[in-house]
C-alpha cells in the first residue's frame, strides 16, 4: 500500500483533497462525483475526516474504505481522540487496517456540542494528539499526519510553544503535517521556519480553500481561527452581490497564494474541497499541478 509519504516524495509539487464523511445518499453522490472529478488528476492522496458521534465515524471508515478498494486513490483516514476510550480507538484502527486503509491523520479533537469549551479527556482515552500518533504506529504499518497551525492553535497563546508541541508529534512518528487554513502564505511560511529552527523537516503542507463565496469566506475565518483582515474583505465582499465576479475574485486571490507556495518548494497543496471538485480542479490545473500523463491531457 503506497504511503502518503511515499507521494510526497515524487520530486514535484503535488496537491491531495480533503472531504467529510457523507450523512445521506444526496450527499454521498455528491461526494462521489468530486472523487471521480479529481481522481484523473491525480491528487498525492485524499482525506477524509472524523466526526462525533457513531454513524458519521462509521462513513468515514466506509468512505476511506471504498476509495482504497474502488479507486487508483491513496486514500487517508482522519481519527480523532474525541469520547473514544483507547479500547476503541485501537478498534478503529483497526477496521482502517482491514479496510486497506494505511494512511492516518492522528488529531485531538475539539469538543462535541462547543468546539471551543473545556476539553475533557474520555476516562480510558487520550489527551494529546501525541499520543494518538503512537497508538497508531504502535499497532502496524501506520503512515501517520498531524495538524498545525500556522496562526497557532487557537488554545494555545503562543504559536513557538504550539510549534514545540507540533515537533513532539513529530517525534512521537508523525511522517508529514498538514497546515490548518491561513490568511497570508507568509504565516504558513513562518511556521515552517519554526519547524525548521526546531530541526524539524517533514513535509509540511499548507492548506488551501479556494473562496468561491462570501459563506465560505466566513467559513474560512472561522477555521483559519482568526477575524478576517480589512485587506481581505475590502476586496472581495464588495463582490458580494455578484456570485460570479466574486468567485473569480476568490479563486485568483487563492490562486495567487498557491504560486507563491510553490516557489517557496511546499511538496503539495492540500485543497479542502467542502466535497466539491470544481474550484479545487480550477486552481490545481491553472497551476499545472495534475499529475496527469500528457497523452491524457484534454481527455
Ligand atoms: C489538517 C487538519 C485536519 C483536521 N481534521 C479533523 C477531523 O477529521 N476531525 C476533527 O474533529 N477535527 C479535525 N481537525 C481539528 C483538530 O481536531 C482541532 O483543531 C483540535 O483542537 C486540535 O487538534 P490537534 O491534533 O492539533 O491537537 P493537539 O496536538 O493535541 O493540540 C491541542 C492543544 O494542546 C496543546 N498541546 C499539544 N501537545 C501538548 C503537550 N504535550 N502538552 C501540553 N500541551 C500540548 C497544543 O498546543 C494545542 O493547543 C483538523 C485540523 C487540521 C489542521
Amino acid at each position: 500500500m503506497t504511503t502518503v509519504v511515499d507521494r510526497l516524495n515524487g520530486g514535484r509539487t503535488g496537491f491531495s483533497v480533503e472531504f467529510f464523511p457523507p450523512r445521506n445518499d444526496e450527499e454521498e453522490r455528491i461526494l462521489w462525483r468530486a472523487v471521480r472529478e479529481l481522481e484523473p488528476l491525480d491528487p498525492a492522496f485524499v482525506s477524509v475526516t472524523y466526526g462525533a458521534g457513531g454513524s458519521s465515524r462509521d462513513r468515514t471508515i466506509r468512505t476511506t474504505g471504498r476509495i482504497a478498494q474502488e479507486t487508483t486513490l491513496t486514500p487517508m483516514a482522519h481519527l480523532t481522540a474525541v469520547d473514544h476510550s483507547v479500547a476503541e480507538l485501537r478498534n478503529v484502527i483497526g477496521s482502517y487496517a482491514a479496510a486497506g486503509v494505511r494512511n492516518v491523520l492522528a488529531v485531538r479533537g475539539d469538543p462535541p456540542g462547543d468546539p471551543t469549551g473545556p476539553w475533557v479527556a474520555h476516562p480510558k482515552g487520550l489527551t494529546y494528539a501525541e499520543e494518538l500518533v503512537r497508538l497508531v504506529r504502535e499497532l502496524g504499518e501506520f503512515c501517520v499526519g498531524v495538524a498545525a497551525f500556522p496562526h497557532g492553535h487557537p488554545r494555545s497563546g503562543d504559536p513557538e510553544v504550539d510549534a514545540d508541541h507540533l515537533v513532539r508529534k513529530i517525534d512521537a512518528g508523525a511522517g508529514f503535517a498538514i497546515a490548518q487554513l491561513f490568511l497570508e502564505p507568509e504565516h504558513f511560511l513562518r511556521l515552517r521556519d519554526r519547524m525548521a529552527a526546531r530541526g524539524c523537516d517533514v513535509p509540511l503542507l499548507p492548506g488551501v480553500m479556494p473562496i468561491t463565496t462570501p459563506k465560505v469566506l466566513a467559513k474560512f475565518g472561522e477555521l483559519a481561527g482568526v477575524e478576517i483582515p480589512r485587506s481581505l474583505s475590502d476586496r472581495l465582499l464588495p463582490l458580494a452581490d455578484d456570485p460570479a465576479a466574486f468567485r473569480a475574485a476568490g479563486v485568483e486571490l487563492v490562486t495567487g497564494w498557491c504560486e507563491r507556495l510553490i516557489a517557496e518548494g511546499v511538496p503539495a497543496l492540500h485543497f479542502y474541497t467542502l466535497n466539491r471538485s470544481r474550484a479545487t480542479r480550477e486552481v490545481v490545473t491553472s497551476l499545472g499541478l495534475d499529475r496527469r500523463p500528457v497523452a491524457q491531457v484534454g481527455a
